[in-house]
């Protein structure tokens, strides 16, 4: 036991100087071979498999289609092939080798069971063009997950198709500008706080809107008294994050919203944070008229998932008539119809449209069912209890030695923040993050929420146990203190990764996405 890790762990390496004493000559190090490109390893002559040569093969019937050089592409064995793609995954992070501090994310375990449900052949295996009769259990399973999302949230209707959290809230703000078309009212401007996640402000220009920004008061919140005076008939509404990327619950939400309909307006809620919340307050009592619900933040499977991720959008009653196409409804003979164009005339006439060719991603959605069904309504109450108590007690662990900005005011949804205040000079965030992946954790997400000086915001989730939380812990208080006493070495880490500290703006602003042959 000691003062850093009271759990016991070991301390992590405090202001002990990191040195490389052994270097090897060919970057190899400790069981992991150096990785060169697939270009350098493979050859153009060589193939993983074996082709029988077809003799009378008519080249004209490719008529104009016929190559005249060779494509130049790396041949390789599948060990080879194989051994590529281990080997790079070994220099990379996931969320089965340590926690993902990653806040605004919500990177959590993905239970097995619900990996073994989604690769039932009878959900992976279909196709999206099958007839309706031979895909019943599947559209059953969307069917299912669609009335838990309604009832969860405490809202009227879902479009189940959109495939991320930004596609949602797209789909949202389509939903509000066909109802106010409708009722022939197209206005222009949606009010966005200023700590919203970017692609907030981004979706509502994209959908055509005119974004003006509402402040944030002193304690990390929506400026009620700002937003309420912006308020008027050119307001075709507003879009919230709750809880919000400062990890604050927007106490006020209910009160907001009754001011935007009193105008005729319209509530989004971005609900990438929901798993902070569910079991909880459903955004429906709280005057909600759209909200996406990320299945790859608060429902637990993957981000990208083997494919896109998934937002389903939850919708009041006064938006739901105007939800895109297709979407599911249970027949009277418990048949499930998929209610596309075709239909729309007689069953929803008002639709925007749709938002993809076919209506989802049925990975994410099996996951996301077997999730909520292995918890039931009781353990998804324990969830977001869990969640908001594994972030508070990594804000009170590291309060001490990092700033907190809204920490004192009380406690903290899903995600603690922090700021770089009383780092020494020349130190900042960047060079703590970096020094955590010496430690052995992929960073937190950094300068995000744009309204904290050099903000840190850390998202433990429900999954993490508290030994686990402890190691997290005592590698921070390392690294804050380190920051803190102005260690030269955090400036130049990471100094044990397979790579070092990478010029990141020339790889943003030049990246090399060509191989070019020697
Ligand atoms: C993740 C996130 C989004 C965007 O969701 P994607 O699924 O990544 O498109 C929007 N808002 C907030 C607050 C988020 O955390």
């Amino acid at each position: 036991m000691n003062e850093l890790n009271p759990s016991g762990w070991r301390p992590a390496m405090g202001t002990a100087p990191i040195t490389r004493e052994i270097e090897t000559f060919t970057g190899n190090r400790a069981l992991q071979l150096e990785e060169a490109l697939l270009f350098e390893i493979g050859s153009s002559d060589r193939s993983g498999v074996d082709f029988d040569v077809v003799a009378d093969f008519d080249l004209s019937a490719l008529g104009p289609n016929v190559r005249k050089t060779a494509p130049n592409l790396p041949g390789l064995s599948e060990p080879e092939t194989v051994r590529h793609y281990t080997r790079l995954s070994r220099q990379n992070y996931a969320i089965d080798l340590g926690v993902f501090p990653l806040g605004s994310c919500t990177m959590k375990h993905n239970p097995r069971l619900d990996e073994k449900v989604a690769r039932m052949p009878g959900f992976a295996d279909v196709h999206p063009l099958q007839p309706v009769q031979t895909v019943q259990g599947a559209l059953s399973a969307i069917n299912e997950l669609a009335v838990w999302l309604i009832k969860l949230t405490g809202m009227h209707g879902v479009a189940m198709t959109p495939k991320a959290g930004a596609h949602g809230e797209l789909c949202g703000l389509l939903c509000i500008r066909a109802a106010l078309e409708a009722k022939g009212d197209p206005r222009e401007v949606i009010l966005v706080p200023e700590s919203a996640h970017g692609t907030n402000p981004a979706t509502a220009a994209f959908a055509g809107y005119r974004v003006e920004n509402i402040p944030a008061t002193a304690d990390g919140r929506v400026d009620v008294t700002a937003l309420t005076a912006r308020l008027g008939p050119d307001v075709a509404g507003v879009m919230i994050t709750n809880p919000n990327t400062c990890g604050l619950f927007e106490r006020d939400l209910k009160v907001i919203a009754d001011a935007v309909h009193a105008v005729g307006g319209y509530v989004y809620c971005d609900g990438a944070n929901f798993n902070a919340i569910v079991g909880r307050v459903r955004p429906g009592d709280l005057g909600v008229d759209a909200m996406h619900i990320n299945l790859h933040k608060t429902f637990s499977t993957p981000h990208g998932g083997g494919g896109p991720g998934s937002g389903p959008v939850v919708l009041s009653e006064a938006l739901s008539p105007f939800g895109p196409l297709p979407f599911t409804a249970r027949q009277v003979d418990g048949s499930i119809k998929l209610i596309e164009e075709e239909d729309a005339d007689l069953e929803h006439p008002q639709a925007f449209g749709r938002m993809c060719a076919f209506h989802g991603q049925m990975g994410m959605y099996t996951r996301a069912l077997a999730y909520i069904l292995s918890h039931g309504a009781d353990g998804l109450r324990q969830v977001s209890g869990d969640a908001v108590l594994n972030a508070n007690y990594v804000l009170r662990s590291l309060d001490d030695v990092l700033e907190a900005p809204f920490g004192p005011a009380g406690h903290c949804m899903h995600e603690a923040l922090f700021s770089d205040d009383g780092f020494a000079d020349g130190f900042s965030t960047l060079d703590l993050a970096k020094g955590l992946i010496d430690e052995g954790y992929h960073p937190m997400t950094v300068y995000f929420p744009l309204v904290v000086h050099g903000a840190m915001l850390v998202e433990p989730t429900e999954t993490e146990s508290k030994a686990g939380l402890d190691q997290f812990i005592g590698a921070m208080r390392s690294l804050a203190e380190r920051a803190k006493a102005g260690d030269e070495l955090l400036k130049s880490a990471p100094h044990l990764a397979p790579r070092r500290r990478l010029d990141e703006t020339l790889a943003a602003r030049k990246p090399k996405l060509v191989y070019k042959h020697a």
